[in-house]
């Protein structure tokens, strides 16, 4: 097991001795392959700086081990490695507003079993955890692991959190939550150590390292659900701001200073024009009570001028905020994800339109702004590429 091996490293090895250095040159491969998944073995010593006879001696040793499973180099990429299903498996649990969903991925990134239930998460904090640790329960039993497998968990919350404090850096848009300390409470509830992050951020994460955002290294994730936030990758890393951490809220930016008033105490942010429950909001008056944003997606597609407007308009307002977001920090490429981006090409022309002409051109000549890849289920998996990269990390330290 992953952990086994990190915690079992010797530590009587003198730095520079070969056996301290065989043990770093194998963390080095482990760690690669638990952030990428798999990798060919000449992608491995070229990412690692090994000599390619020293990648081929650990991969054979850490094969006879059980720790790596490989093709048999025929292939037209060569031998493709990655981590074996014995290794291990690690978590991910996304906490939204009104629902739970965890997964459980293998250490070669493949996804073997997942669960959502609908909660009300944002008031009742202690129901929201209990809940995740049953589903957690049922996801290892579904895949047919269980806890003593477990190398890691994630999990997102829908709401910006202080990493100076780990509490809520906007307590009001999760009241249930108020005052607690983050990752001790969830960790507590669980029973294990867990990496908490925000969701806007995991979205990010998810498509960099298997969807839509996978190869760039400057981008953007917009999650447009009840709650609206940016995750940001910048130079190839998770981009968290200042001390506090909290950056990408641009669901909170202003956009009208005495518009609606929003969920965070303030007046005007954009979240109060395009989140979910605004959009279905303006369209309950005409179409009936109970509205959701698929049945919006689907009257829009039918040719409803209502719902076509609606998403049109929520596509433009989301395109000015952007447009800011791409002159101050000029990413290669924006994904559009969340509730919202059902609505495909309804919304993301009449976005794109608005950027071009707000903002300046070099900021977005070669920018392309397309959906996420991985759907609704990208929080949950950014969750368990956190759980990944953090273990990684420890492997690494
Ligand atoms: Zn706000």
């Amino acid at each position: 097991m992953i952990a086994a091996m990190s915690r079992s490293r010797p530590s009587v090895d003198r730095p520079g001795s070969q056996s301290a250095l065989k043990s770093a040159n194998q963390q080095r491969l482990l760690n690669l392959l638990l952030v990428n998944g798999e990798l060919t073995q000449a992608e491995i010593a070229r990412r690692s700086g090994l000599a390619p006879a020293t990648v081929s001696n650990i991969v054979r040793e850490l094969v006879d081990h059980g720790v790596l499973v490989g093709t048999d180099g025929t292939r037209p990429r060569g031998r493709v490695v990655r981590l074996a299903r014995a290794s291990g498996v690690a978590v991910g649990v996304d906490f939204g507003y009104q629902h739970i969903t965890t997964a459980v991925a293998d250490l070669s990134h493949t996804i073997l079993s997942t669960r959502r239930v609908v909660l009300d998460v944002g008031r009742d904090a202690r129901g929201a955890v209990d809940c995740a640790r049953q589903l957690i329960e049922e996801v290892l039993e579904e895949a047919d692991t269980g806890w003593d497998d477990v190398v890691g968990i994630g999990a997102g919350l829908p709401s910006p959190i202080d990493s100076r404090t780990r509490k809520l850096g906007a307590p009001s848009l999760l009241p249930g939550w108020e005052g607690l300390d983050v990752d001790e409470f969830i960790s507590h509830a669980i029973g294990r150590d867990v990496a908490v992050e925000n969701d806007a951020n995991l979205g990010a994460l998810a498509e960099h390292v298997w969807g839509a955002g996978r190869g760039y290294d400057n981008m953007a994730y917009l999650k447009l659900s009840e709650g609206v936030g940016a995750g940001l990758v910048l130079d190839g890393k998770l981009f968290h701001g200042g001390r506090a951490g909290t950056a990408g809220e641009i669901g909170h930016t202003t956009v009208d200073e005495y518009g609606a008033v929003c969920r965070c105490g303030n007046r005007g942010c954009l979240e109060t024009l395009v989140a979910a429950r605004a959009v279905v909001s303006l369209l309950e008056p005409v179409c009936g009570a109970g509205l959701t944003i698929a049945d919006i997606v689907e009257r829009a597609e039918r040719g409803d001028a209502a719902c076509r407007r609606v998403l049109a308009d929520t596509g433009r307002q989301t395109g000015v905020a952007l447009a800011n977001l791409c002159n101050l920090l000029n990413p290669e490429r924006v994904i559009i994800g969340g509730e919202l981006a059902v609505a495909g090409e309804l919304l993301l022309q009449p976005m794109r339109e608005i950027v071009r002409r707000y903002a300046i051109p070099s900021a977005v000549a070669t920018l392309d702004l397309v959906l996420g890849s991985l759907g609704p289920s990208a929080p949950v998996l950014g969750a368990v590429a956190l759980a990944l990269h953090g273990q990684a990390q420890l492997i690494n330290s």
